[in-house]
């Protein structure tokens, strides 16, 4: 059993290794295409349906790009996501805009550029109202606090910083619709890498319940309910991807039970996943420099954490595929490094692997998703190439690696 599987014969790795040299992160067209049309198609029952990419997650512009003519939203925290997306061709309500601790500038970029305004406070009203008027079309983000556990990963709700409590969902609708707003969403963000489909299930239950609720006692009309994102991948061999029709099918099934008979058919559902996206589709290739031997046995790659950092920073587990030894007998035990001068640069520590010899090539997997995206400069490294395996099977470089030069690009005098 591996189940972790890439998509590259070695000669092809090798030869592409020719032209780009190692460290690079390499991505699937194929793979991300018919994933994200397996997304859209598991939920076409429901008109609208739409997927809004966290850009977060892989803010590559000729990725965004290929996700975006899969007619993929666009979700933003930030104005540089706003920028990046909307150079993307992405505009208007295609772009999610989710920040807290916004800036006025920022909502107001959000606002000029069309995007729908998903609130995290309150007090964040009157802060548009009193700055620049509010927008026709409103949604708040949902903190269910201590009524709803989070998943394991992103923790308890009530000790999260973000969104509105129950209380204040109904008082922000009323205060909008008094002030004249005549379109209203929900949203929440409950979960982080979680692989349970029912987890998304009672999400959707929590907040068609609610909306329910809130059109009753408000009578306003909600237009679309944002699930969040945090659909899990199977990062260790003998996990299971998420079933996306599934989720699907649970969401549909309380679809049919509670909005219809409430009349609020029809209302638009969203997701708005980064990871599964685009992390099982991406993948680190680096080259085995050195081994070494000491109270322990080391494999040392000529990548870093400053190349994919979530091993190192919270003992991720990133599989890793010795190219060409794929099938053969996992009979030693290393530590696989990078060269930071921190010891927690670790791709891996303790992984059973084939015998490893120097000039080897490896693959680590699922760096698709927040890899190259929270790369750094630290110890003067720099950030590698990204290149794109496309469909056709030809490979193109999206992004450069940087140069010593780019170290210097920020500071006058040098
Ligand atoms: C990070 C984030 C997402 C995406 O989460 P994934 O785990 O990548 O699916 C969606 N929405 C918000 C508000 C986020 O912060």
């Amino acid at each position: 059993m591996s189940g972790k599987t890439h998509p590259f014969s070695a000669k092809q790795l090798e030869e592409i290794c020719a032209s780009h040299p190692t460290p690079f992160h390499i991505y699937d067209e194929n793979g991300i295409i018919s994933n994200a049309r397996k997304l859209t198609g598991a939920f076409s029952w429901n008109e609208g349906f739409k997927e809004y990419f966290a850009v977060k997650a892989t803010p590559t512009p000729a990725i965004l790009k290929i996700l975006a003519e899969e007619g993929l939203g666009m979700d933003c925290s930030s104005e540089a996501e706003l920028i990046l997306s909307s150079r993307c061709g992405v505009e208007g309500e295609g772009i999610m805009f989710t920040s807290n601790d916004t800036p006025i500038k920022e909502y107001k970029s959000a606002i000029d550029m069309g995007a729908i305004i998903n609130l995290d406070d309150i007090s964040h009203i009157s802060y548009l109202d009193d700055n620049l008027g509010l927008p026709e079309l409103v949604c708040f983000r949902f903190n269910p606090g201590p009524e709803r556990t989070g998943n394991v990963i992103i923790g308890d709700p009530k000790e999260a910083k973000y969104g509105f409590t129950r209380e204040q969902l109904f008082e922000g609708y009323k205060a909008c619709k008094e002030k004249g707003v005549k379109r209203f969403g929900l949203h929440t963000m409950v979960a982080s890498n979680e692989l349970d489909e029912s987890f998304f299930v009672e999400t959707a239950r929590m907040l068609f319940d609610l909306v329910v609720e809130i059109s009753k006692e408000l009578d306003i009309k909600i237009e679309f309910v944002n699930l969040g994102g945090g659909i899990g991948i199977p990062y260790r061999p003998g996990e299971e991807a998420v079933n996306y029709q599934v989720i699907s099918d649970g969401v549909r099934e309380l679809y049919e039970s509670t909005i219809k008979p409430a009349g609020l058919d029809p209302m638009k559902i969203f997701l708005e996943c980064g990871r599964v996206i685009t992390g099982p589709y991406g993948y680190l290739v680096s080259r085995v420099l050195h081994k070494k031997e000491i109270y322990k046995n080391y494999v040392g790659l000529d990548a870093c954490m400053a190349n994919l950092m979530r091993p190192g920073m919270y003992d991720a587990y990133h599989h890793i595929s010795v190219v060409g030894k794929e099938d053969q007998e996992k009979s030693h035990t290393y530590d696989v490094t990078g060269s930071l001068c921190e010891n927690n640069d670790k791709f891996a520590i303790d992984r059973e692997l084939p015998e490893t010899s120097i000039g080897d090539l490896v693959v680590i997997h699922d760096s698709g998703a927040h890899g190259h995206s929270m790369g750094f400069n630290y110890n003067g490294k720099l950030r590698s190439a990204e290149l794109l395996l496309k469909s056709g099977g030809q490979v193109q470089q999206i992004r450069r690696a940087e140069t010593y030069e780019d170290l210097f690009r920020t500071i006058e005098g040098f």
